[in-house]
């Protein structure tokens, strides 16, 4: 991880844990490129996101961490609005994303962080069928949903927070990827 940079001035009053336990518990993840906190006011939300989704990306409706069953862009405005501090998390390889989120939930959950919440990228394949009949995850331990199908404009959140961005034009051009956990 090159660097963990504070963004804005949003302490934590809420969590016990201390800014310098997140930095730590990020930096021994070696699949992180790098990771600021943020203040989740800084996290842009746009209802032109789920256009998107639903035209555009194969993932529309089949599975249960995509839309339409996942937070529309009011909705997770709403969420963000109720924490005070997030961190923001740049890969540079798909495969892990909402892995790594997951387990550094839980890490953060266990030292004192009851409102944690992580958010990852892409779509899920957990399980071999999703259960969409039923509308209830059969992993809720390990699905999360991606920011861009809670409604999150990822490209204006990552870009405003300093990070690389790109829209990837060709196979040859390394792609970024990029997770959120709401910490409190
Ligand atoms: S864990 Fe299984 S049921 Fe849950 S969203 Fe993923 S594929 Fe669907």
């Amino acid at each position: 991880m090159k660097s963990m940079k504070r963004k804005s001035k949003t302490p934590a009053k809420e969590s016990k844990l201390s800014n310098s336990e997140l930095c730590k518990a990020i930096k021994k993840k070696s699949n992180i490129e790098d990771a600021r906190i943020i203040s989740p006011s800084d996290v842009e939300t746009a209802v032109w996101v789920r256009l998107k989704c639903q035209f555009g990306c194969g993932g529309y409706g089949r599975s249960l961490v995509c839309p339409p069953y996942t937070p529309t862009a009011q909705q997770t405005r709403e969420v963000l609005d109720s924490y005070s501090r997030a961190v923001l998390i740049h890969f540079t390889e798909e495969a892990q994303v909402t892995a790594t989120i997951v387990e550094l939930e839980r890490d953060f959950f266990l030292r004192g962080a009851w409102k944690v919440f992580g958010i990852g990228a892409g779509s899920c394949s957990l399980c071999k069928e999703c259960n969409l009949e039923k509308q209830q995850c059969q992993n809720p331990h390990h699905a999360r949903p991606a920011m861009e199908a809670c409604g999150i404009d990822v490209f204006s959140t990552v870009k405003k927070a300093g990070f690389p961005i790109e829209v990837v034009r060709t196979k040859s051009q390394c792609p970024n990827f990029y997770g959120l956990i709401l910490v409190d």
